[in-house]
């Protein structure tokens, strides 16, 4: 016997859905919450914040071993890596902000249903076999937000042992000495460059021409030299050849094949990390039994409210079109639960979502690239600033990277904003909101900029674009 229970908002899902759920709770709204796992999703359990927390001790060896001693740090080489410890702090660190969402959905009187849920009707999900038992739930409104799961290529099937993705990868207690990337996306380089910082030898192959290829050109230029330096080995316009491969008792051999078939590197590594994207978990949810939910490759389609051709039927984060991140979904739960609310919250907007893929140097980027701009029919104009030229970059001892601003030439309306270098995340804030704004290079030149602060470099690559740079 199934109980029946009746809610407002009914969100199948509760990784970044859970912000919304949270937004719905305080607009008076009943919430329901299926979850088949633990709260957080990919990004608390098995994402941003374990992979961050194990970048973070990447780091720290990377300036400690080979900066301390430049820095004063007297003995400081002879640091060495402990990543028992570090696997559970890594692990410390997710559970305290698993229970962190506990604590939150208990606060605002959001029920968890768990178990796995399947669609009944647009509005309604029967979840079963978790510890809530079999319950029928239904509600005025509901959300899609199941989330994604890595792909794999064909001929690279995932044993979870020898060739593993990145939810493997981040259970594992130690580092192998040889790895083999595939995919040189933000996954794919921030694992990469972890892994060259713990000591392993780092193979990093790539299909298309470039590495991260979502970047500006500049960008993957400077991220290869940086990379090339540190001692990775990249292969670009490359694959694994699946035919190839072969398990061994200590690893795997195989050969990355170069795509203009001039080229062969027989490799052997203990792992192969396969980095080629996610895909979205909409099979199996119900979906299929909804009339008029427009799918594309998988994906739900929905206009700018999130919401689907069903009436009260909306959907948000990795299983809708745009960036897979964290903050793009929890964005879009909120305008989709204001929109359900009542209140007229402004569209969800892609060309607005700041990117940060963790690796070093470190890259963001907002906006349009150069090659996007023009491709988009805008006559560009483009200002660089290095950060060699930067006092404050010079005390932190990061020098590698630069900030370029892409700007409409006629109207010098900033258009896109990539940085590479020293906590180039965190200097994302100053363009997205100049382009929300729809401010220009110049406004963002004249904002004066505290010294020595690293955007600094912001306010340098502004005046650039106007070939007023200072300190070049
Ligand atoms: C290694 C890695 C690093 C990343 N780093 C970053 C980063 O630094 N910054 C960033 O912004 N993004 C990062 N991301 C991406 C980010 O994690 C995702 O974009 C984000 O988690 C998407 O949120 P979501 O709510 O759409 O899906 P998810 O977080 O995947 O949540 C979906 C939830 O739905 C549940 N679910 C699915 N189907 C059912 C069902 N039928 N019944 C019940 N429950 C169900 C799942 O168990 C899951 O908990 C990273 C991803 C990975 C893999």
């Amino acid at each position: 016997m199934s109980d029946e229970q009746r809610f407002d908002l009914l969100i199948l899902g509760g990784g970044m859905s859970y912000v919304g759920a949270i937004r719905a709770a305080q607009l008076g709204l009943k919430v329901g919450l299926v979850e088949r796992d633990r709260l957080g999703g990919t990004c608390l359990n098995r994402g941003c914040i374990p992979s961050k927390a194990l970048l973070e001790t990447a780091d720290l060896l990377h300036r400690v071993t080979e900066q301390g001693a430049e820095f004063g740090l007297a003995g400081s080489d002879g640091v060495s890596l402990d990543y028992a410890a570090l696997a559970k702090r890594r692990d410390a660190v997710v559970e305290k902000h698993v229970k962190g969402v506990e604590f939150l959905m208990k606060k605002n009187n959001v029920t968890v249903l768990r178990g796995q849920g399947t669609l009944t009707g647009p509005t309604s999900v029967r979840v079963s076999g978790g510890e809530s038992g079999d319950v029928e739930a239904s509600a005025t409104d509901l959300i899609l937000a199941t989330g994604s799961a890595p792909r794999t290529l064909p001929g690279l099937e995932i044993d979870g042992e020898r060739i593993i993705t990145s939810d493997e990868a981040l259970r594992r207690n130690d580092v192998p000495g040889r790895v083999t990337i595939v995919g040189a996306g933000a996954i794919g380089v921030e694992w990469a460059s972890m892994y060259r910082d713990f000591g392993a030898g780092v193979n990093l192959v790539e299909f298309l021409d470039r590495v991260v290829p979502l970047e500006d050109a500049d960008v993957s230029k400077e991220l290869h030299r940086v990379f090339r330096k540190r001692g990775i080995a990249i292969h670009t316009a490359a694959t694994i050849d699946p035919a190839t491969i072969e398990r061994l008792e200590g690893g795997v051999h195989f050969a990355i094949k170069a795509n203009s078939g001039d080229r062969v590197t027989e490799v052997t590594s203990d792992i192969i990390l396969v980095a080629v994207g996610r895909r979205p978990l909409t099979d199996g949810i119900g979906l299929e039994a909804i009339d008029g939910v427009e799918m594309e490759r998988g994906y739900v389609k929905v206009n700018g409210y999130m919401q689907t051709g069903v009436p009260h039927l909306y959907a948000i984060g990795d299983i809708v079109p745009g960036y897979a991140l964290a903050h793009v979904a929890s964005h879009e739960a909120l305008v989709a639960v204001e929109t359900i609310a009542g209140h007229h919250p402004e569209p969800v907007r892609m060309d607005l979502m700041p990117r940060v893929t963790f690796c070093r140097p470190q890259i963001a980027s907002v906006g349009m690239t150069e090659a996007e701009a023009t491709e988009a029919g805008h006559t560009v104009k483009v200002g660089s600033f290095p950060f060699r030229a930067l006092g404050k970059a010079t005390i932190v001892g990061e020098v590698d990277g630069f900030a370029k601003l892409v700007a409409d030439a006629d109207t010098g309306r900033l258009l896109g904003a990539h940085v590479i270098g020293p906590h180039a995340g965190d200097l994302l804030p100053e363009p997205t909101f100049a382009l929300l704004v729809e401010g220009t290079a110049a406004e963002m030149a004249m904002s004066v900029h505290a010294h020595p602060t690293l955007p600094e470099v912001l306010a340098e690559a502004a005046m650039a674009v106007d070939g007023a740079a200072i300190h070049v």
